[in-house]
């Protein structure tokens, strides 16, 4: 599918992991002029920022990396004193996890919005998915669709009567549906870093790689990264 009409240029929400770097081959197979943006906000680890530079360089678009202290958040992505579930029991998708970071969308959604009004882009790409984290409160449609209003309200843009638009290409994908549409894309998937945890290779027990596993494993291919 192509998401038409939003103006040529994008500012696109890139962690490094698989979500955020599939949404980023959708933006350019949308043809947009991609502007990266990458957030050091104190999270357990700068793997992942590794696998953002790693992508951009591929695709030899810009990326922009902004500081961002979130560390006195509560969320076991910010503070090392709790720790990131493994092997987690039942539903994934059931509740809100230690692992979500107090209004995380709503900041990096706004600083987007600011680095696309200073570089003339008419949309933000962000991979937020309501399927497989129903659980986090600001990957929900109704957030995106009443952010889109508060930036057509408090922007430049948006009461010249050009507000920037908010495209979620997989938000209703399941994490097979995002591994084959990333395939289909070219994406460099072997570059990216799904992992709560640090290191070498990935851990392959907490939620965010069991997803992964998963969605991989339904997509019926292999998934390259290496795992402990
Ligand atoms: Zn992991």
């Amino acid at each position: 599918m192509v998401h038409e009409g939003f103006g040529m240029k994008a500012v696109v929400l890139l962690s490094g992991g698989l979500d955020s770097t599939v949404t980023l081959a959708q933006a350019i197979a949308d043809g947009r002029e991609v502007v990266a943006l990458s957030f050091r906000y104190g999270q357990r680890h700068c793997r992942e920022l590794e696998s953002a530079e790693a992508v951009c360089k591929t695709y030899g678009v810009r990326h922009v990396v902004m500081d961002m202290d979130m560390t006195s958040f509560k969320s076991a992505l910010t503070r090392k004193d709790i720790d990131v579930p493994e092997d987690r029991a039942g539903d994934l998708s059931s509740d809100i996890p230690v692992t979500y970071v107090p209004a995380r969308n709503i900041i990096f959604l706004s600083a987007a919005a600011g680095l696309a009004e200073s570089v003339g882009a008419e949309s933000i790409y962000i991979g937020a998915n309501a399927v497989d984290y129903s659980g986090y409160p600001d990957c929900r449609p109704e957030f995106f669709k009443a952010f889109e209003e508060m930036l057509s309200k408090g922007t430049k843009t948006g009461v010249e009567g050009r507000p920037v638009r908010i495209v979620t290409p997989i938000l209703h994908s399941t994490k097979a549906d995002i591994v084959r549409l990333g395939k289909a894309l070219g994406a460099p998937l072997g570059l990216t870093w799904s992992c709560y945890n640090g290191g070498d290779k990935a851990c392959g027990r907490c939620d965010s790689c069991r997803l992964r596993l998963k969605g991989f494993e339904e997509a019926g291919c292999a998934d390259e990264i290496g795992y402990r």
